[in-house]
């Protein structure tokens, strides 16, 4: 915390306030990054590419027209255009939601309830378009998140690891930058997180490791949603 402090320019750890925590949704609130891996594999396969499913982790994050102009510029050498965006996420999305029904992260619930009840407001801060999860968010995760808390992929002219969805955040919930709190799994949304001044709790929820997490910039990193619900109560002392 106080190196939080004294890298913003704040007098001391004392100042900070939290006020709103802005959350990833893809292997932080649900466990659902082994699906879309193999949903992006399979499209792939589809244009004829073996890939990796490991890679897709290192995407995570990023928008998905976003993430099909990197693999056409790796692949093919070229940029994707408006219309195969649209039709290879559709697919996407089309194998995505033809796999078993994702899994909310273990302690998710426990730790959205917790902040709601300490007052903290919590903003959902995705690079997805997948209506099948947002709408999900209601079912699982009753009274936290209306749609007017949300910074999905249509709000975004930069997604991660661009700052803009987390500021967006902060603006959505009235916050400053030393009065949030990000959570997030993956490496290129802990550096979105860091660079727009929250202070950012990076979880080690899939096979990137703690140290590429704190290389982009996570202020803590934790094994599993489940720690940061039962450090939770420290974590609400913080003003
Ligand atoms: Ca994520």
């Amino acid at each position: 915390m106080e190196r939080y402090a004294c890298r913003h320019g704040l007098k001391s750890a004392d100042r900070l306030t939290m006020r709103a925590a802005l959350i990833d949704m893809d292997g932080t609130l649900y466990d659902s990054m082994g699906y879309h891996s193999i949903a992006w594999q399979s499209v792939m396969r589809d244009l004829g590419v073996d890939t990796d499913r490991d890679e897709y982790f290192l995407y995570e994050g990023m928008t998905g027209k976003a993430i099909l102009n990197l693999l056409l510029n790796k692949y093919f050498n070229r940029d994707v255009t408006d219309d195969e965006a649209v039709e290879l996420y559709a697919r996407k999305a089309g194998y995505f939601n033809k796999m078993p029904e994702v899994k909310p992260m273990p302690g998710a619930k426990q730790l959205l309830e917790h902040l709601t009840a300490c007052g903290v407001k919590c903003v959902l801060v995705t690079g997805s378009g997948q209506r099948s999860l947002i709408e999900r968010l209601q079912r699982d995760f009753p009274g936290i998140f209306s749609r007017e808390k949300m910074i999905t992929s249509a709000e975004v002219v930069h997604g991660k690891p661009d700052p803009e969805p987390y500021l967006k955040a902060m603006a959505l919930a009235g916050v400053e930058p030393h009065e949030s709190i990000v959570i997030e799994n993956a490496p290129l949304g802990v550096r979105s997180g860091a660079r727009s001044g929250a202070f950012t709790i990076g979880l080690t929820t899939g096979p990137i490791p703690a140290e590429t997490l704190a290389a982009e910039g996570a202020d803590i990193v934790l094994p599993s949603m489940m720690a940061l619900a039962e450090g939770a109560r420290a974590l609400t002392d913080i003003d």
